[in-house]
């Protein structure tokens, strides 16, 4: 009988595993994936996640693969460049591949103690009398095995299983509006080794630099275009690119693709009830949101930690378990939500005047909400 059970060994799950053993609980964490692998996600890790992983100490783990710092990201709306203002309190930004960051997050919930089984594929999620007991798999082998927890939490993205067994209740949703592909490009140097994001015409474009010299870039439109999109992918991505700056696109076509194109329409916005007998929700199955603004991996590293404090209060017996699992769902709701609403602004592809106002009083509000949560 375990403490807690974790589906999902990434951004959510590794870190909420690494901090309940560094607590002492006693826990296993299962994906049906082997480490190190891919998934699909660009990976532009805020300066708070950043923080965050040196908080952890994975900090410089991450920097030794090779990944560079983003000193600054540039913003050009419909031709204008705005630099949003660095917080001098947090680090830079990076953009480590998924191959790199995911692989250093779960040793590090295996070195923390937490029990660690990759390749197992959760079949089932066991619920007895309306308590969520455990959970049903199998090995790599083929083996069934059964497995019981005080808590069994849903690490495991936007489709979890977790969270489809519970019927967890979503709220404030709003539709998928957006799609996009991305892919990795030699010979494009970003300006200053520093991000930069266009936006104009219906069309959005992100480019980071990352591992091996190598730059991220994507390309998205809204949601409808997305069958003719994948039909056309090469010929879509350009002309998006076009539309959003012809001095980048420029830039991009003297540069050569590296890797295969990946791409998604997959952009629904909606948190769910992340608590209740016997299970929670972490990360993107708890909360999910449009690619758009690229917060999905630092918000998953905040909500492991809330999660933690949240399972170890309840855990210890210091607080009743459903009292501390309902604080960790008004911290998150709380911390999230500012950036959440301007997420699902820009990706309806608002006037210039709109994001740069949104932008400006979800940075304020997140700033406050998060330095409420930190002191909680
Ligand atoms: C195109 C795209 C671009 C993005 N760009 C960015 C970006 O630049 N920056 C950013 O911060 N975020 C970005 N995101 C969002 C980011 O990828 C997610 O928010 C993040 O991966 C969420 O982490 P997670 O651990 O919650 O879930 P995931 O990373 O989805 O991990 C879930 C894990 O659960 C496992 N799992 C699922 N079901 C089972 C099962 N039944 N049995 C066993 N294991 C199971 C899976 O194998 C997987 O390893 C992007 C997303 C997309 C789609």
């Amino acid at each position: 009988m375990y403490d807690v059970i974790i589906v999902g060994a990434r951004c959510a799950g590794s870190p909420l595993a690494m901090l309940l053993a560094k607590q002492g609980h006693r826990v296993l964490i299962v994906d049906r994936a082997t480490f190190p692998s891919d998934i699909m996600s660009t990976h532009y890790v805020q300066p708070e996640g950043v923080k965050r992983l040196q908080d952890w100490g994975l900090y410089d783990r991450v920097m030794a693969s090779n990944c560079p710092p983003i000193p600054s990201i540039t913003f050009t709306l419909a031709g204008v460049p705005f630099v949003p203002p660095k917080d001098p309190a947090l680090p830079d930004a990076i953009c480590p591949r998924r191959t790199v960051l995911d692989k250093i997050l779960v040793d590090g919930a295996r070195e923390a103690g937490a029990e660690v089984r990759e390749s197992f594929s959760v079949q089932e999620i066991l619920v007895e009398d309306g308590v969520v007991v455990g959970l049903r798999g199998r090995n790599s082998d083929g083996s069934a095995v059964e497995e019981r927890a005080r808590v069994t939490v849903g690490a495991d993205g936007q489709h979890s299983i977790v969270a489809r067994t519970v019927q967890a209740g979503e709220y404030d949703t709003h539709p998928a509006a957006t799609c996009g592909y991305y892919s990795y490009f030699s010979g494009v140097p970003l300006k200053d080794g520093g991000a930069e994001a266009y936006v104009g015409n219906d069309a959005g474009v992100l480019a980071f630099p990352t591992n091996d010299g190598l730059t991220c870039i994507g390309a998205g439109g809204p949601h409808d275009i997305f069958h003719a999109y994948r039909a056309d992918i090469e010929g879509t991505f350009y002309r998006l690119v076009q539309q959003a700056s012809p001095a980048f696109a420029e830039r991009v076509r003297a540069g050569t693709r590296a890797e295969r194109w990946i791409g998604t329409a997959d952009t629904a916005n909606f948190f769910r009830q992340p608590f209740g007998p016997g299970w929670a929700l972490c990360g993107d199955a708890g909360y999910h949101k449009d690619f758009v603004t690229g917060l999905g991996i630092s918000d998953a590293f905040r909500d492991a930690e809330f999660l933690s404090e949240g399972l170890d209060a309840g855990l210890s017996g210091r607080q009743p378990l459903d009292e501390a699992l309902d604080a960790y769902q008004k911290r998150r709701d709380e911390a999230a939500k500012p950036m959440y609403d301007v997420t699902v602004q820009f990706a309806q592809f608002p006037s210039l005047e709109e994001m740069a106002a949104a932008a400006a009083s979800a940075s304020q509000a997140t700033a406050a909400a998060e330095s409420a949560g930190t002191q909680a």
